[in-house]
């Protein structure tokens, strides 16, 4: 069976290695199939594609959008975009843009709570000028010593209700699922335990994706339980979707799940690359 690992990051968003290392370290793991899905970002495909033609693993040109939905952010993976398309390019240069003011806000929210620095300290860890995110003012909070760990980091400063989080609006649902099946894509709902929605909030969003013609839910991901992966798999029957999963690697030390680590894609589910 070929091994699909369809999200992962690189330095073009807040992973930690080069893409053309993402794709290395996939090869030795043993991917068949990679995707690299950096957050609003497509610069580092063209990078990442020649890599993979030179480890002889096939690779698949992705992106990752941040959504607003109702007070939630989510996000929605393209596969198989074109990275060329202008559509695409300006929707995703668009969301990129909000990025800059909102670290700046960011910043300001974290020195009202009494952690001075905090927007400079990040763009020390910025690996593209064109993306700051979360992750960037994590790393800088854990040098700083206010956390143990990336991970503890998110929840003691960086999620709603906390001092470092500002409200944002990204894309849209629609704009999302429209901009990259434009650019020739499929749409697929990232990490869909990942979001604080009840069972009525949750078939809400799959209903809109789905009515908006969104083609996949990713039912494997780090996020999620084993008991998350037959809920997700049963979703995918009940709405029509097919299903993807990705390991939503970020670099060494501080990823839950590797390159290529996945379990076997949950029988009855139509894999997002059953027609590839
Ligand atoms: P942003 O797009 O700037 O809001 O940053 C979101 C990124 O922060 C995600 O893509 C993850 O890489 C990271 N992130 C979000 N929540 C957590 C968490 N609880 N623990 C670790 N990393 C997180
Ligand atoms: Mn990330
Ligand atoms: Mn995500
Ligand atoms: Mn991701």
């Amino acid at each position: 069976m070929r091994r699909y690992d369809l999200h992962c990051h690189s330095t073009r968003s807040d992973g930690l290695l080069a893409p053309a290392d993402v794709v290395l370290r996939a090869a030795q793991r043993g991917v068949d199939v990679l995707a690299l899905t950096d957050h609003d970002e497509v610069s580092g495909l063209s990078e990442a594609r020649s890599a993979a033609t030179e480890a002889g693993i096939e690779f698949v040109c992705g992106t990752e959008l941040s959504v607003s939905w109702e007070d939630l952010t989510i996000h929605v993976v393209g596969l198989r975009i074109d990275p060329d398309n202008a559509t695409l390019g300006t929707g995703l240069a668009s969301i990129r843009d909000g990025r800059s003011s909102r670290a700046r806000r960011m910043g300001d929210a974290l020195a009202d709570a009494g952690i001075p620095g905090a927007y400079e300290g990040a763009l020390k860890f910025v690996t593209s000028e064109r993306l700051v995110s979360r992750t960037h003012f994590a790393r800088f909070l854990v040098e700083a010593g206010y956390a143990r760990e990336v991970r503890d980091v998110f929840k003691r400063y960086l999620v709603p209700g906390k001092p470092g989080h500002v409200a944002h609006a990204w894309a849209t649902l629609g704009e999302a699922v429209e901009w990259i099946h434009v650019a020739g894509g499929q749409a697929v709902v990232a990490h869909p335990g990942r979001y604080k929605v009840d069972g009525g909030g949750m078939r809400r969003l799959l209903a809109e994706f789905r009515d908006a013609g969104g083609d996949a839910i990713e039912v494997l991901s780090p996020s999620h339980t084993p008991a998350q992966y037959t809920e997700f798999a049963t979703k995918c029957r009940v709405y029509g979707l097919a299903g993807s999963c990705g390991s939503d690697y970020h670099g060494p030390g501080e990823s839950w799940m590797d390159l290529g680590d996945l379990p076997p894609m949950p029988a009855g589910v139509v894999p997002v690359w059953k027609n590839w």
